[in-house]
C-alpha cells in the first residue's frame, strides 16, 4: 500500500531507494557492501563472534557463584538459545548472502527485523524478550569490533555490488557525530522522526549533499524494512511504495535535478560578483579536514567556519590531545592551499553531546535546558587546560597557512576577557616551548541577541564577527532548534531576528569590521538578495550549495535591492515582501536576466 508521511526538508533533491531501517542506539554500525567473493568469509567472522559469545555465556554460568538468584543462570540459557536461534543466525547469514551486507549491519538488519515482530506480540512476557536479543546482539557487535579486522569495502566488486539497488537510511534519530560516518556510506537519502531544520544532524545531512526529511514522527515506525521509498527532500515527503506513476515523476525530477547540478557546476571558477561590480566573498562550512576537499571543489574562496567539535564528539570519554588536533587543523589548512581557514573553538553541548548517550536521553535526563546550559565557549572556560590545549593546537597551525580563531556562544564581557586571557597564555606557552606561529585574526559568533545588541563591544575586541543565524534565531524565539514539535515557529522570516541581523551587518561594516553569516541562511538561496541588501559580503555554508547561491549572486544588483531593505525590514510579513520586493520580474531581476 502506498501512503505518504511528512517532515521538514533538509536536504534538497530527491531520493529513491529502498528503505534500511536502523535502530538509533546502532547507527553508529559500519554500513557498507562486501564483495560477493568475500561472503563466506564475512559469514565466518559472524560465526567465530557467536563462537566467542557462547564462551563468554559459558563462562558465565560456570563461574556464577552459589548465592546467585536463579533467574540469572535461566536468562543465560536464553540468551544461549537465542545465540543459536536460526531466525538470528540463519537469517543474519541470509542478509550478508543475498545483499552483500557487512556482518555488523546484516545483525543490525535482522535485528531490526526481530525487534518488530517482538514488539507485536500479544504476550507480554514474550513482548520484554526483545531486550534479551538486543543484548544478545549487542555482545556479538561487540566480539566482532575485537575480532579479526574488517574486509576491505572499497574494492570494485564491492562498490559495485552497491549499486544495484539504492538504498535510503530510516531511524528514530541520528546522533551529529554519528551522522558524519555517513559521509562515504552507501545511503543515498535519510529519514529521521526527530529533529528540526537547523538541528545538527540535519546541518550534518545537508553537508552529505543528499535528500534528506527529518522530524517525520512516526516515518520509523510506519516504514518497513525493505519498503520502497522516495525522499522529497525540497518538500519533506516521503513517499512509502509509490504507484509506477508517481515513481516516474519523481524519476524525471530527479533527473533534472542532476542537470541543473551540472549546469550549475560551471560556475565553479566565476567569481562571485554581483552586476553592480560588488564581490562577495563565498567560503564553506566543514565538519573535518576531508571536507577541505568539497570545499575546492566547490570553489569556496576559503572555510568560514570549521566546526571543530566533532573532533571531540563520541570518544567515550577521552577528548582529542593537542598534537592530535594540530595534526587535523594543519591537514584542513594545508588542504586549502592558501586560503583562509576559520577554525571554531569546540561547541559541544545541546544536540552536540560530548558523548555518545543518545539525543533522547540528553534531553530528557541530563541538563534540564542544554540549549541554555554549559554549552560551547562556557564549557570551554569551564575546562580552562582543555581550551587552552585547543588554543595551543589551533596557534600552532597558523605556522601552515592563513588561519583565524572564531569563538561560539559568547555573551558576557568578562567571558570575551577570560577568552582573550586565555589566548594570551596559550601564545605564551608555544613561544616558551619555541613552538613557531602566526598572529592571527580572533572573531565572534554572535549567535545570542544579547550579543548583536550590545555588538560595539564585541567590534572593539574583535577583528571580526560571525552570525550563527541557527542559534540566533533559537534564543531570539525562544525555540529549540532540534525540536520538531515547535519547528513550525522557528522562522528566520521573523522581524526581530531579520533587525538583528541587519544592525549587525550594518554596525560592523560602519566599524570597518569583518562580518559574515555563517549559520544555515546563507546557503538559503531565499536569503540571498536580503543578506545582499543588508550589505553581506560573506557567506559561509556547505560547499553543495555554493554554486546556487553564486548564481544568485551574479544576477543581483546591489544597489538597487539596497533600495527596497527598508520595505522589507519594515514589514510585518517579510517573507512576502521580500518575495514581491526582490522576486523574478522586479526591476532588479529585469535587470539581471
Ligand atoms: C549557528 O548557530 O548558526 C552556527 C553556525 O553554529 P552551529 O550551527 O554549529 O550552532
Ligand atoms: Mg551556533
Amino acid at each position: 500500500m502506498s501512503f505518504q508521511v511528512f517532515g521538514l526538508p533538509v536536504s534538497r533533491g530527491v531520493a529513491i531507494g529502498r528503505a534500511v531501517l536502523v535502530a538509533s542506539s546502532r547507527v553508529d554500525v559500519a554500513h557498507y557492501f562486501i564483495a560477493g567473493t568475500q561472503v563466506r568469509s564475512e559469514i565466518e567472522r559472524l560465526r567465530s563472534a557467536r563462537d566467542t559469545v557462547a564462551n563468554e555465556l559459558g563462562t558465565l554460568q560456570r563461574d556464577m557463584p552459589g548465592d546467585a538468584p536463579p533467574e540469572l543462570s535461566a536468562l543465560l540459557d536464553v540468551h544461549l538459545m537465542l545465540l543459536h536461534d536460526e531466525t538470528l543466525s540463519d537469517a543474519t547469514a541470509h542478509w550478508i548472502r543475498e545483499r552483500h551486507y557487512n556482518a555488523e549491519w546484516a545483525l543490525s538488519a535482522q535485528l531490526e527485523v526481530l525487534a518488530r515482530q517482538f514488539d507485536e506480540m500479544e504476550d507480554e512476557y514474550l513482548r520484554e524478550r526483545k531486550a534479551d536479543v538486543e543484548q544478545v546482539v549487542e555482545r556479538l557487535l561487540r566480539a566482532m569490533a575485537r575480532g579479526p579486522s574488517i574486509v576491505d569495502a572499497t574494492t570494485s566488486e564491492a562498490r559495485d555490488f552497491g549499486g544495484a539497488d539504492p538504498l535510503v537510511l530510516v531511524a528514530n534519530d541520528i546522533a551529529p557525530a554519528d551522522m558524519l560516518q555517513f559521509k562515504r556510506s552507501v545511503f543515498t537519502g535519510f529519514i529521521t522522526d526527530v529533529g528540526g531544520k537547523t538541528s545538527h544532524t540535519a546541518i550534518v545531512a545537508r553537508s552529505l549533499d543528499i535528500p534528506a526529511v527529518v522530524g517525520a514522527r512516526e516515518a520509523s515506525r510506519l516504514i518497513r524494512q525493505d519498503d520502497w521509498v522516495v525522499i522529497d527532500g525540497d518538500a519533506g515527503i516521503v513517499v512509502v511504495n509509490p504507484s509506477p506513476i508517481v515513481l516516474e515523476e519523481y524519476r524525471f525530477r530527479q533527473r533534472q535535478i542532476e542537470l541543473e547540478r551540472e549546469r550549475l557546476g560551471r560556475l565553479r571558477y566565476t567569481p562571485a560578483v554581483t552586476l553592480d561590480g560588488e564581490s562577495v566573498e563565498l567560503l564553506a562550512n566543514i565538519e573535518q579536514p576531508a571536507d577541505a576537499r568539497a570545499a575546492i571543489e566547490a570553489g569556496a574562496v576559503g572555510v568560514g567556519l570549521f566546526r571543530s567539535e566533532f573532533m571531540f564528539m563520541n570518544r567515550a570519554g577521552d577528548l582529542p590531545g593537542e598534537d592530535e588536533q594540530f595534526e587535523a587543523y594543519r591537514a584542513a589548512v594545508m588542504a586549502m592551499e592558501g586560503r583562509p581557514v576559520t577554525i571554531r573553538t569546540v561547541d559541544v553541548g545541546a544536540d552536540k553531546p560530548l558523548d555518545r548517550m543518545s539525543m533522547s536521553e540528553l534531553r530528557h535526563e541530563h541538563a534540564l535546558n542544554p540549549a541554555m546550559g554549559l554549552r560551547a565557549i562556557r564549557w570551554s572556560l569551564s575546562e580552562p587546560a582543555m581550551f587552552r590545549q585547543q588554543l595551543r593546537a589551533v596557534l600552532r597551525a597558523s605556522a601552515f597557512g592563513k588561519v583565524r580563531l572564531l569563538v561560539p556562544m559568547l555573551v558576557h564581557v568578562s567571558e570575551i576577557r577570560l577568552t582573550f586571557e586565555a589566548i594570551g597564555r596559550a601564545k605564551q606557552q608555544l613561544t616558551d616551548a619555541n613552538r613557531p606561529f602566526n598572529e592571527i585574526e580572533v572573531g565572534a559568533m554572535i549567535e545570542v541577541p544579547a550579543a548583536a545588541l550590545i555588538l560595539p563591544v564585541f567590534l572593539r575586541h574583535f577583528d571580526f564577527v560571525s552570525l550563527g543565524t541557527n542559534d540566533l534565531i533559537q534564543y531570539t524565539l525562544a525555540i529549540d532548534r532540534a525540536d520538531e514539535a515547535v519547528a513550525h515557529l522557528y522562522d528566520p522570516w521573523h522581524p526581530a531576528v531579520l533587525q538583528l541581523i541587519a544592525r549587525t551587518i550594518a554596525q560592523a561594516r560602519a566599524m570597518g569590521k569583518g562580518v559574515s553569516v555563517c549559520g544555515e541562511m546563507a546557503g538559503d538561496t531565499d536569503f540571498t538578495e536580503l543578506l545582499l541588501a543588508m550589505g553581506l559580503r560573506s557567506f559561509s555554508m556547505h560547499p553543495s550549495q555554493i554554486a546556487a547561491v553564486k548564481q544568485r549572486i551574479l544576477r543581483a544588483d546591489a544597489r538597487r535591492l539596497v533600495d527596497r531593505l527598508p520595505v522589507v525590514l519594515g514589514s510585518e510579513e517579510p517573507a512576502s515582501t521580500c518575495a514581491r520586493a526582490f522576486a523574478v520580474g522586479s526591476p532588479a531581476a529585469a535587470v539581471a536576466g
